[in-house]
């Protein structure tokens, strides 16, 4: 095992890994840039270096400068979190070969992954249901692209290969649109992710988000330890996750959950990953692979008890994945609520000192958070402060613990979206279980304030 990892991030997840080094005796360097040098997750580390100023690009994204420390700390692996470069396999790569393990899958699986247009062939060849869409990316003749729209049926989205975050999209309703949109998706996705390539998938109009949580190690041993319903977003961003998704059947999820294993060992993934569905009327549909751990991992680890984050760490040094899928046991129901710095209704973000933390506590409630009293919301960075995760034996008692849990929470000195997730909790739809991922759009467009 490691004796010193260095963690490649900020944030709530900063000090996420750090607890998982800490209770697997394994010694954790943090890196931090100007603007968090107060951070809970510096001041308890053992070893912690400032890497930069607050722009991300000259700290956080900067591989010379977290390579080098590695290098001068004498860390032996590094854990690149979410976010930043820890999809980035050019980074994956100079890690390796700068001698230090990645802890995270070959730069090759992240590669594939990061284009969607290989991810869906990977995935078609491995069996695992796409959404109906063209084959490969779109070349330039505008006939070839009207053919494939008629064949897949209106209304159709093109998708940037290159696109993340939720961005370089365009839904297309009819033939007359299909030309201008390919042009415009095209020019788009070359300016924002140097990869002009798109492709054509049929537009699900009121799918949920269903995501299948995967380990594997690198002695061909592959697990999936079940499902997050992630479907209250806005703008294409989670909000609210839980565990199971309501109404699913489990024979259901068990083919998708196997078939997802069966990928990984038929394209040698290695470690942690997410395979993320649309599903509507039954069916499952791939979009996308997270090669990395997920904002919202707790919430399979509640149900499972599985620590997903040391299981990264153990696959990286070698091991073998210590149970077998039918050792894999999903107890009870789980439930994350993000914490955003930002104003609850009009999402306008909302940085600076928070005089008053208070977070919550009692039975099946975690909370993940680097934020404390008089703790600086610095602006440079994602909103999120912290993340509350309930776990109760039904989806009602956990409904029920994350009511009380926002109520116990006091932040005060910045704004929060507490006040939004307080009223969603007490939403009949979302109480019912199940919706689409354009509920929460249509909920604030009625509740607008
Ligand atoms: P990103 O990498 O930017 O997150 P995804 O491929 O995961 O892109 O898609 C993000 C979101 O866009 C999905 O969660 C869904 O809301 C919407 N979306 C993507 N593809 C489709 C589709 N074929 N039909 C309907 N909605 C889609």
């Amino acid at each position: 095992m490691f004796k010193k990892i260095l963690i490649a991030n900020r944030g709530e997840i900063a000090l996420r890994i750090q607890r998982a080094c800490r209770e697997m005796g394994i010694k954790a360097v943090v890196v931090y840039s100007e603007a968090d040098r107060d951070a809970k997750y510096v001041r308890l580390a053992e070893e912690a270096v400032c890497i930069g100023p607050a722009a991300s690009s000259l700290s956080y994204l900067s591989m010379p400068a977290i390579i080098a420390t590695a290098e001068v700390t004498d860390a032996e692996a590094i854990h690149p979190g979410y976010g930043f470069l820890s999809e980035n396999a050019d980074f994956a790569e100079r890690v390796e070969q700068s001698g230090f393990t990645f802890i995270g899958p070959t730069p090759e699986s992240i590669r594939i992954m990061g284009d969607k247009v290989s991810a869906k062939q990977a995935m078609i060849k491995s069996g695992v249901p796409c959404v109906p869409g063209s084959e490969g990316a779109l070349n330039d003749d505008p006939k070839e692209a009207i053919r494939q729209a008629r064949a897949i049926g209106y209304p159709v989205i093109i998708k940037a290969a290159g696109g993340g975050g939720g961005r370089g999209m365009r839904v297309v309703h009819t033939e007359a649109a299909l030309i201008n949109a390919v042009q415009m998706t095209r020019a788009e996705a070359g300016a924002a992710f140097g990869n002009p390539a798109v492709y054509m998938e049929k537009f699900l109009e009121n799918p949920r988000h269903v995501e299948i949580q995967v380990l594997a190690d690198e002695h061909r041993n592959a697990v999936y330890l079940g499902e997050r319903d992630c479907s209250m977003q806005r703008r294409h961003q989670k909000i609210i996750e839980e565990a199971p998704a309501p109404g699913i059947a489990r024979r259901l999820i068990e083919k998708i959950g196997d078939r997802c294993a069966a990928a990984c060992k038929k394209v040698g993934y290695r470690g942690a990953g997410t395979f993320e569905f649309l599903y509507e009327n039954g069916e499952f549909y791939f979009i996308e692979m997270n090669t990395r751990v997920q904002v919202e991992h707790p919430v399979t680890e509640m149900v499972t008890g599985i620590d997903i984050v040391q299981m990264q760490i153990r696959i990286a040094a070698g091991e073998k994945l210590p149970f077998t899928q039918r050792q894999i046991v999903n107890r009870g129901h789980a439930i994350e609520c993000r914490i955003n710095a930002e104003d609850p209704w009009k999402f306008v973000p909302s940085p600076g000192r928070i005089s008053m933390w208070h977070p919550p506590g009692g039975p099946g409630v975690r909370v993940d958070s680097h934020a404390y009293t008089n703790y600086f919301v610095p602006p440079n960075y994602d909103s999120m402060i912290g993340k509350i995760i309930v776990h109760g034996d039904t989806r009602e008692q956990a409904l029920a613990r994350m009511r009380t849990a926002l109520q116990e929470t006091v932040v005060e000195g910045i704004q929060t979206n507490i006040p939004l997730h307080r009223e969603l909790m007490v939403d009949k739809g979302f109480m019912a279980g199940g919706t689409n991922i354009h509920y929460l759009e249509g909920w604030l467009e009625q509740h607008r304030r």
